[in-house]
């Protein structure tokens, strides 16, 4: 198990941009711009970004359930097509950490939907240059032998994996560790977090899903990569 501490994270001048002009139905007006701006400097300045992951050996993978050497099962058709050739998986956990929702509350409670929104908007959008510091150092960390690739990652929520399946995850990896908890509908705390799955095994033999979108059907959702 390793835990990643004290990320410094690159994020980009226009973090939230799109997200937010996507959500707006294509163009910002003056009072939004000046609020992208604002909240940005905020929610820069509150993130405290950590992670944490381990390697669990597959055992085999049948029907739709992927079988771990450790006795852990994951089931879902998708998973079991991600992590099917896979000779390993890494799991993890990373989070922007706890600030974050107590102020985006806070703002929320005193009336301010907009802020909210806006602040929800960058701080959604923070999680993907977290996933792809986290993704890089996992890949670095696990692909030791010539010839071997990963999968793309799969998070529980995504199409046709229960979000239930976080609790399995969350028996695998100690979330408490870098300050992360499952709610009782399933839900990580704080938020802003992201739990899944990379599969790691021979290129030749891996799954070669792009990205986790392609097996998804919401062909207009705001997010899709
Ligand atoms: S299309 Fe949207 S809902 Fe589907 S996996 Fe991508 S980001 Fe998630």
């Amino acid at each position: 198990m390793r835990i990643i501490d004290n990320i410094d994270l690159k994020i980009p001048d226009n973090i939230g941009r799109q997200f937010l002009t996507r959500l707006m139905g294509g163009k910002l007006n003056p009072q939004l711009e000046k609020l992208l701006e604002e909240k940005t400097k905020i929610c820069r300045e509150i993130i405290t970004p950590k992670a944490i992951y381990d390697t669990f050996p597959i055992e085999k993978v049948e029907n739709s359930s992927v079988y771990f050497k450790s006795g852990n099962i994951f089931n879902s058709p998708n998973i079991s097509k991600i992590l099917k050739g896979s000779e390993i998986a890494v799991i993890f956990i990373f989070t922007l950490g706890n600030k974050i929702d107590l102020i985006t509350k806070e703002v929320n409670e005193s009336g301010d939907t907009l802020s909210t929104i806006v602040m929800d908007a960058i701080t959604t959008s923070m999680l993907d240059p977290l996933g792809d510091y986290v993704g890089n150092i996992i890949k670095k960390d696990t692909i030791k032998e010539k010839g071997w690739g990963s999968t793309c990652t799969y998070s529980p929520g995504q199409f046709k994996w229960t979000i239930e399946e976080q609790k399995e995850i969350f028996k695998m990896i100690d979330g408490n560790k870098i300050g992360v908890k499952l709610n009782k509908s399933m839900l990580m705390i704080p938020f802003k977090s992201i739990s899944g799955v990379y599969g790691f095994g021979p290129e030749d033999k891996i799954d070669k899903t792009r990205v986790s979108c392609d097996l998804c059907p919401r062909q207009n959702c705001i997010g899709r990569r």
